[in-house]
Formats: structure tokens, sequence, C-alpha cells
């Protein structure tokens, strides 16, 4: 980087609906930072619920394209600057976060995880949103269950071509991942360490996303780091919801 400070936190009015109506642009931030010789990175909110479910949202609609292209402008004039965005977690949401880092792994210099609001309604960084989540549960259970959220093991399954490929790409070490070895079917990701039940969940769920039959009883193979082995299972019949949480 150019400058020897750097603030990879910034958030503009015209992205971010935390910023005041007449708080900085992206134009704003450039001239300070090259006054004050600072390297900007823009990491403006990029909430999935809201940008599927809000119309008001700046980001709704695929504005993620306008949003990277605004910001390259300034790229080609200013050296000292990078694109980026604040990206919230939501546990219902994993496939989709994946395929969007997986999208714009290239026009992105930098992704902020955040979780503001695991329970949709309650942001606890608002003042209000804390307050009222204050009001329904205790602050020992909102700590635990804020922190719990990342440690659950889970099972995530591809629906398709696409899916499956995102899936494979983004694996880490000590997860499994599971296939059907003879006939059309899911990838399958379990994270973290898994119980035998947990594998077994996983093996008769990776059945049941395939092409068997019901009752047929068909060969997964299991890939861990460099381990591979085989198990045999039958489906449970196609779930509802496409992400499973132990
Ligand atoms: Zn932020």
């Amino acid at each position: 980087m150019r400058f020897k400070f750097t603030d990879f936190h910034v958030h503009t009015r015209d992205w971010s609906i935390d910023v005041a109506d007449d708080g900085p642009t992206f134009e704003d931030y450039i001239k300070v930072a090259e006054k004050h010789r600072i390297n900007v990175c823009f990491l403006d909110h990029y909430e999935l619920y809201y940008i599927e479910n809000d119309k008001t949202n700046p980001f709704y609609g695929g504005k993620i394209d306008d949003y990277l292209e605004e910001i390259d402008n300034f790229k080609e004039t200013y050296d000292f600057i990078l694109s980026g965005l604040e990206v919230e977690y939501y546990e219902d949401k994993e496939i989709q976060l994946l395929e969007l880092m997986d999208d714009y792994r290239k026009e992105l210099d930098f992704i902020g995880g955040s979780i503001h609001e695991w329970i949709i309604g309650y942001p606890i960084t608002t003042k209000e949103g804390l307050t009222s989540l204050l009001e329904k549960k205790p602050i020992k259970q909102i700590i635990d269950e804020y922190f719990r959220i990342s440690e659950k093991s889970k099972i995530v399954v591809g629906r398709n071509q696409r899916e499956n490929e995102v899936i494979s790409s983004l694996r880490r070490e000590g997860d499994t991942i599971l296939t059907v070895e003879s006939i059309p079917g899911p990838t399958v990701l379990a994270t973290g360490d898994l119980s035998p039940e947990e594998i077994e969940v996983a093996t008769s769920m990776t059945v049941s996303y395939s092409d068997a039959t019901a009752d047929q009883s068909v060969a997964v193979r299991l890939t861990r780091d460099s381990t591979q082995w085989t198990l045999l299972a039958r489906g449970q019949g196609k779930r509802n919801t496409r992400h499973f949480m132990i």
C-alpha cells in the first residue's frame, strides 16, 4: 500500500443505510485520505436479507456491480483506495454467501465479515436493537448465542453443479466432503468435528439428495484432507430445507 496508515472500514452515505443522508461520499473520503495520507478500503454494508427483501436497500436488484464500477473508476486515478464489502453473515444463507464471495473474488480487494443481527430485527450494534433484545433475553444468553453461532457443525448440500463447485472449492482443513459414487448426486460439505451420529446424518442426507430410489442402498465417498473412505447408506426422503443444522 502507498501510505503508512490504513483504514479498511469505511462506510459511505450512498451505499450504507447507517450513514446519515448528508454523510461522506466516496469523493469526501478520498479527499481526506489523500490529505492525511491514509489508505482506504470502502467497506459498505452488504446485508443479503435486506438486499433480497427491501427495495430501498442500496444494493437491491444487483446494484453491487454499480458499486464496484464506481469504486473502480476512482481506483484509476487514486492508488490508495480499495474496494470491499462488509458482508453480514446469516446462518441460513451460507450457500448464497459462498456464491457471492466466489463470484466477486476478483473484483473485491477485501471482504469484512460481520454479525450484527443474528436475530433479524434486533441489530445489536444499535442502541434500540440491543435494548429491545435485552427486554426479551438476559445478557448472558445473548452473549452465549452470539458466539455459539460459529461453533456448530454444519452440513451444506449443493443443489446443482454450480453450488457443488462452490462447496468443493471452499472447504477447509478438517472439513468432510461427501459424494455418491455411482449415480448423480449432490456434493455435501460437513464442517467441524463430526460425531459418528453426525457422519451418519450427513451420509444419509447425501443419498437423500441424490437420484437414488427410495430404499436403495448407495455407496457414499467421504473425503477429509488426504483421507478417503466409503460408507453404505439409504436416503431419508428429500428434505424441505437444503441447509440442515445439527
Ligand atoms: Zn461497519
